[in-house]
């Protein structure tokens, strides 16, 4: 079935400067982690890049790792683009990321100048481009100086492999050291991928200052808290919720009575400001314009809709921010 993207995509979708670069990206990204592995139904998968694209989410990120099995969402995504999104290439942003485990032996995980090149040389393969618009280095290593994972990272721009950089995980002070090294280099270091949400709010000690002064933006990853920032898990864990999929990052112990409260309550708040409690967490995650983009998941195209349809609804008043932190510290 041959696919031609709707003509309106770009007509509903605000995008965001990242930090001070030129390029901007959707304040809604989807990310490949989960639901377009090789262990899951590839017509969804597919359903759910091309529904994205539709909506204008222009941003997709991957890392080497994605799957199961690992290295699968890149090849998986390889075939949509062969099949579907390559007339659209100039039109899309497309990350990959390299630092965890891949490969057997002392190369295959980390951030060593061998390790972040060979992996980034078979993303491509994978993926069957050319070039990635962001390449990442996914976590900070302590074992390789800063240096050279940043000279890698400069060289896979150099080589014409990635148009941009980035850093995921880093710790404030890393993130300006990294700062530091890529602006020596000439390397236009624009994205820090954070984990950010309701639950979890490290950026706002210290890091957010530093993207700011240095001029880089963030893409905040996990915004819904992996599903517990929605309706899926107020009531039970269905059966076809990733809690209940044998996913090793959410399992049914990861839904605690504690957490539930907590979303029950915003629940009621999300219901009173007339959206879902997935849209609520989403413009809580973009409420004050620091953060360029909010790196969803999707398992259905009803959730894309959903959570894209948030870009349409009100900020929040002071009291309804204060609502949520007492909320949130109960
Ligand atoms: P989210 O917090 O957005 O969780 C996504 C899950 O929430 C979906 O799979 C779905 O669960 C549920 N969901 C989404 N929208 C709705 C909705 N409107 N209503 C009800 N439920 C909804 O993000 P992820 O944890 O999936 O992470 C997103 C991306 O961030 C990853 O794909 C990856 O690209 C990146 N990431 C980066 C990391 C890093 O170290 N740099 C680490 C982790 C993620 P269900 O599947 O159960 O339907």
């Amino acid at each position: 079935m041959n696919y031609t993207a709707n003509e309106s995509r770009y007509a509903g979708m605000p995008y965001n400067r990242s930090g001070k670069s030129g390029l901007k990206l959707p304040p809604i990204s989807l990310g490949l982690w989960h639901n377009f592995g090789g262990v899951d139904l590839f017509e969804n998968s597919r359903a759910l890049a091309r529904h994205a694209f539709d909506l204008g989410i222009t941003h997709f990120d991957l890392a080497n790792n994605y799957g199961p099995p690992t290295g699968s969402a890149e090849e998986v995504f390889g075939q949509i683009l062969k099949k579907d999104l390559q007339p659209y290439r100039d039109e899309l942003i497309i990350a990959t990321k390299a630092g965890y485990r891949m490969w057997d032996g002392p190369y295959g995980e980390r951030g060593s100048r061998k390790s972040m090149l060979a992996s980034l040389d078979q993303s491509l393969k994978r993926l069957g481009l050319d070039y990635v618009d962001i390449y990442y280095s996914h976590r900070f290593d302590a074992e390789t100086p800063l240096e050279e994972t940043m000279s890698a990272l400069d060289q896979a721009v150099r080589q014409g492999k990635a148009l941009y950089v980035g850093v995921s995980n880093y710790s404030a002070e890393q993130t300006e050291q990294a700062a530091a090294i890529l602006k020596g280099l000439g390397t236009p270091f624009i994205i820090h991928q954070v984990h950010y949400s309701m639950f979890e709010r490290r950026l706002e000690q210290g890091l957010q200052d530093i993207l700011l002064r240095e001029g880089v933006g963030s893409i905040a990853y996990s915004p819904l808290a992996r599903g517990l920032l929605t309706d899926r898990y107020l009531k039970n864990i269905p059966a076809d919720s990733r809690a209940a999929g044998g996913s090793v990052f959410l399992r049914p112990e990861d839904i605690t009575e504690e957490k539930i409260a907590k979303s029950r309550l915003l629940d009621v708040l999300a219901q009173e400001r007339g959206q879902s409690l997935a849209q609520m967490a989403l413009v809580w995650v973009l409420r004050k314009g620091h953060v360029t983009s909010a790196l969803i998941g999707a398992s259905k195209l009803s959730q894309l809709d959903d959570n894209v349809a948030a870009l349409k609804q009100p900020d929040f008043t002071q009291e309804e921010l204060d609502l949520i932190d007492s909320i949130l510290s109960k």
